[in-house]
């Protein structure tokens, strides 16, 4: 089925009287289980796109349906809802808290989502397991390599089992080794079913995608299918 559709979708930005249009009419759809890469020049409207797929914000024209919902005018309190129990983020910088252990860092979205102590015991452990990170529990992120940050931020992503992970820029931190061992982390979200929306300037990124969207001046002006993945075209 189709996890995303959009319409027309335009963002205007006015900050002191100038008017910057970011996006100028993006129609996507994305259907479920998909890998989306979205590449373009610096400027083009790649992180405001992610945004508003990612439920930070609305767009200013256009139709947006996420899992079949028209959302493009719900309230801040509806969207971050549906993002909390929805979308995971990972991003180039991380985003970890200093203050908090890696456990920690990565139980976050399950007390927001009122897990018990108990269930969120399991789950985190589940996938510190899976993300090679359980050794590390207990250290706080200044501790760790950037390949192991990132990996506690896809941990921290995938905790509460959402059905889409965005992803901007996240190996642009990482020489080419980790870079790689994130990506193969991802495509193997992916392939257990998790929708994949990925920002990235890296073509080795992309390669990982099934499909690669080229944006420019806020409109997608190209489009290419991976042939290399044949199982959703
Ligand atoms: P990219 O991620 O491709 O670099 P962005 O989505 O960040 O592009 O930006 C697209 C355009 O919108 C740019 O011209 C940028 O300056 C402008 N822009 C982005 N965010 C804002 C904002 N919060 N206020 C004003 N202009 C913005
Ligand atoms: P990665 O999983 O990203 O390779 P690790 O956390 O496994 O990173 O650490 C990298 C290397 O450092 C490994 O060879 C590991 O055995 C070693 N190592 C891990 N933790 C410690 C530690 N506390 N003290 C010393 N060496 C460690």
């Amino acid at each position: 089925g189709t996890l995303i559709q959009t319409n027309d979708l335009k963002k205007i930005y006015y900050t002191d009287e100038i008017e910057t249009t970011a996006l100028a009419g993006v129609n996507l759809e994305v259907k479920n289980g998909e890998f989306v890469a979205i590449m373009g020049p610096s400027g083009c409207g790649k992180s405001t796109l992610l945004n508003i797929l990612g439920l930070l914000d609305n767009p200013s024209h256009g139709e947006f349906y996420f899992s079949d919902q028209e959302i493009s005018q719900f309230s801040e309190r509806k969207r971050a809802d549906l993002r909390k129990e929805n979308i995971g983020f990972v991003f180039q910088s991380f985003n970890l808290i200093d203050e908090l252990t890696v456990f920690e860092n990565i139980e976050l979205p399950l007390i927001y989502l009122k897990y018990s102590a108990s269930e969120r015991k399991k789950r985190v452990e589940e996938v510190m397991e899976q993300m090679k990170i359980m050794h590390r529990r207990n250290h706080f992120p200044q501790q760790l390599s950037g390949g192991q940050q990132q990996r506690v931020a896809i941990s921290r992503a995938v905790v509460a089992k959402p059905n889409m992970i965005l992803a901007d820029e996240p190996t642009g931190n990482l020489d080419s080794a980790n870079g790689q061992e994130v990506m193969s982390l991802l495509s193997e979200l992916n392939a257990k079913g998790t929708t994949v929306i990925m920002v990235t300037h890296s073509p080795v990124d992309a390669e990982y995608a099934h499909r690669v969207i080229h944006l420019f001046d806020g409109q997608i002006v190209s489009e290419n299918i991976n042939t290399r993945d044949s199982t959703l075209v």
